[in-house]
């Protein structure tokens, strides 16, 4: 006698809830803002709905980004060093990775790096120094280097130079930076469990000045590092508070010698789900599949594109991304294209 599929199922296997999800979308792409009781559905879910999450969500991405990819190149131009303690920073002070550490590089260095990033097909080029904020010399390399980096490669300037005041906000955008990252990182609750030298509020201080400035404000965070589920919702409600145009979502890449060593908690469906909530928060919204992506989503990276719509190409600040070419086959792969257009389309 052959068995009915009701007589195979495991009488405790949860039921697959399609139906869920794909009316929080609907409501979402009407217009309205899901609840954090919905956002934390979506985070904690079980493990079986995750394809329904990201057939869901992935209406809303391709509602605002179709099948494009915005890819991103990040230069370290100044490592280590640094007197903060993020505890998940390899380039913090209490960090004893090893790590490089130099002091910010030669014009010519730059120049290179921009020459890579426009030969990667990426249309922004992330500047990052590891700082509390930038010195009045880091703020005049910075100045000189974006007209020329803009003139010759045509490039996106994305700057990531730690707190900023009103006046260097004014100067940056004076220079011709079109865009400035600024993490949040975590929940306010959270935050002073892994940092102590500055608070929440002088990050989101930073991005106020970087709105009032004319600026594009960049913000994410990092999952994994011992937060709750409500830090996660909180965060990705806090970006959309503030109005941030691009939200790069990290996983926690443990490095020896931080603080944070050995917290891999992480799993590729937990990484994937906190992908999908932030999309379905951030409707249109560039969110971008950061640091931890090959570590963490492993052979699933491809079905985090179904949500995300932005991923950085090439090497991380200090770890090691994978090779360009597997990033592009990836995209082939999924029938999506590289795109240098950041404007979401309208609703
Ligand atoms: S301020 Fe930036 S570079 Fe410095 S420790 Fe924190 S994350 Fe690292």
């Amino acid at each position: 006698m052959t068995a009915s599929p009701e007589a195979t199922a495991t009488p405790t296997e949860p039921q697959i809830q399609v139906d869920r999800y794909q009316k929080l979308a609907e409501r979402v792409l009407a217009g309205e803002t899901i609840s954090r009781e919905d956002a934390l559905s979506i985070l904690t879910a079980p493990d079986i709905d995750v394809l329904p999450i990201l057939s869901a969500g992935y209406q809303i991405r391709h509602r605002y980004f179709g099948r494009t990819v915005q890819l991103y190149f990040l230069m370290n131009a100044k490592s280590g060093l640094c007197p903060e303690d993020c505890h998940y920073c390899s380039q913090s002070k209490i960090s004893t990775a090893p790590v490089p550490k130099y002091n910010i590089l030669k014009r010519d260095d730059l120049m290179k790096a921009a020459e890579i990033a426009a030969n990667q097909g990426a249309k922004t080029y992330c500047l990052v120094i590891s700082a509390r904020g930038p010195n009045e010399r880091e703020m005049s390399a910075v100045e000189q280097i974006v007209p020329e980096i803009k003139q010759k490669y045509g490039l996106d300037i994305c700057a990531c130079l730690g707190l900023l005041n009103r006046e260097q906000a004014d100067r940056l955008k004076a220079c011709g930076v079109d865009r400035v990252n600024h993490n949040l990182n975590t929940s306010e609750e959270h935050y002073a469990d892994i940092c102590t030298t500055h608070t929440y509020a002088d990050r989101v201080q930073t991005l106020r000045h970087v709105r009032d400035a004319g600026m594009e404000m960049c913000s994410g965070g990092i999952i994994g590092m011992g937060e709750s589920p409500e830090d996660v919702v909180s965060m990705a409600f806090d970006l959309r508070d503030l109005g941030v145009h691009s939200i790069p979502l990290n996983f926690l890449n443990a490095i020896e010698g931080t603080p944070l060593q050995g917290n891999m908690d992480l799993n590729a469906n937990q990484c994937l789900k906190a992908l999908a909530m932030f999309r379905f928060v951030n409707p249109d919204r560039e969110l971008r599949i950061s640091g931890g992506r090959e570590l963490h989503l492993r052979s699933l990276q491809p079905m985090g594109l179904y949500v995300a719509n932005s991923m950085f190409v090439g090497d991380y600040l200090t770890t090691k991304g994978q090779a360009p070419q597997a990033d592009y086959d990836m995209i082939t792969d999924l029938g999506f294209e590289v795109t240098q257009n950041i404007e979401p389309a309208s609703a």
